[in-house]
């Protein structure tokens, strides 16, 4: 995930990961369609937090854009970018090339629908090795790759065709500004029409602030509410809890959604939040919360599965459609925080203040509805305690 150049505060580095509760292994092996799996989830953000791929920037980037090119051939996935599976990001003059995008397609079975394209993607990309340490980034962004290259192989392997086409994309060069992202939309190998729906990940391996445990967030269903009950039966029985966001809790476009967000395609955008080792030579693979990474990855192969076979994918609103819902999410956020203070060093007044807040967002979770200034109020808190603590 791209900084945002806000200087945070101190950052507590002994936060213990709570593991999640396992699901009975009986009840993951009932679905004969192949889907994302723990094992080759830990092994995946193994491989791409190995010292051999130097943190992912540089030579080391190039070395996992190889490695993307490598699995996506392997699965006998299409070259998304006319027959290659790259595509280079130049740098002012074309001959200047500072990265490359990965990028395979399945094309859709049906004749009608195969021209309207679903993408997954994940950067790739993260900060490299500076003053002799390697940056292995394994929340941010292995833990978004290993679930994009998971959804692929199950989607490749799958024995029913989707009907709409899908692309899966590594894109490169996030970190310094989502130069990938948008290279693609400014080069995108169909027309941006074409698009239904782009969905991206982004650190969903650990938990907001190393608290919120339950909790990965989803952001952007508030341009496609439309998209609300097919996230919602996706995270049926699993041990996960999708919160729904509005984007705007968020300052400045925080990753590769942002460039198909000013291009009103619709997006989502899936993240556990910043944990204490944002960016930090900590964000190791050791630290991920792999049957936490496993659910998420389930949700979101569902989510693809489902809007590349629906007879129709919702469609952009221009006003924002938030609800009841994100207020709950925002006051469980602020409870576990509160619950944490310490290890936090939750201040005075930020401790009043969320207090406050966790009052008048009870009242309004009972009340039912919201009104937009109370709603303004609630996204500067939750901006605020965000930039506090994290
Ligand atoms: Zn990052």
């Amino acid at each position: 995930m791209m900084m945002t150049g806000i200087r945070r505060l101190g950052l507590p580095f002994a936060l213990a990961i709570t593991w999640f509760a396992m699901t009975p292994a009986a009840s993951r092996s009932q679905e004969s369609r192949p889907q994302p799996e723990e094992a080759r989830l830990r092994a995946e953000v193994k491989t791409l937090t190995s010292p051999a791929l130097g943190g992912r920037r540089g030579e080391g980037g190039r070395k996992t854009a190889q490695h993307l090119v490598e699995v996506f051939r392997a699965l006998k996935l299409e070259p998304l970018f006319d027959g290659r599976y790259t595509q280079a990001i130049p740098d002012g003059a074309p001959d200047r090339i500072i990265g490359h995008n990965v990028g395979a397609r399945l094309v859709g079975s049906d004749p009608q629908l195969r021209d309207e394209w679903i993408i997954l993607a994940a950067h790739f990309d993260h900060l490299g090795v500076r003053e002799g340490q390697l940056y292995p980034g394994a929340d941010d962004n292995a833990s978004g790759v290993a679930m994009m290259l998971e959804v692929a192989r199950a989607m490749a392997q799958s024995p029913e065709a989707s009907k709409r086409s899908v692309m899966f994309i590594g894109f490169d060069l996030e970190e310094i500004g989502l130069y990938g992202s948008r290279y693609f939309v400014e080069h995108s190998p169909v027309p941006l029409k074409q698009i239904s729906l782009f969905i991206t990940a982004d650190m969903i391996g650990r938990s907001l602030g190393g608290v919120c445990d339950p909790y990965v967030f989803v952001m952007g269903s508030e341009h496609a509410p439309g998209l609300r009950p097919w996230i919602n039966q996706a995270s049926q029985q699993q041990p996960v809890k999708v919160g729904m966001l509005g984007t705007d809790i968020l300052i400045l476009d925080r990753s590769d959604y942002g460039p198909f967000r000013a291009r009103e395609i619709p997006y989502l955008f899936f993240s556990t939040g910043e944990n204490p080792t944002y960016h930090t030579p900590d964000d190791r693979p050791e630290t991920l919360n792999y049957p936490k990474l496993e659910a998420i990855s389930q949700v979101i192969h569902k989510l693809v599965v489902q809007a590349a076979s629906a007879s129709k994918v919702p469609t952009w609103i221009q006003a924002p459609e938030n609800t009841i819902e994100e207020v709950a999410t925002v006051r469980d956020i602020l409870r576990s925080l509160l619950e944490n203070r310490e290890t936090l060093k939750i201040g005075v007044a930020q401790l009043y203040l969320m207090n406050n807040t966790v009052r008048t967002l009870e009242a309004i979770v009972e009340r039912g509805s919201i009104t937009s200034s109370e709603r303004a109020t609630m996204v500067n808190v939750a901006r605020l305690v965000l930039i506090a603590i994290l």
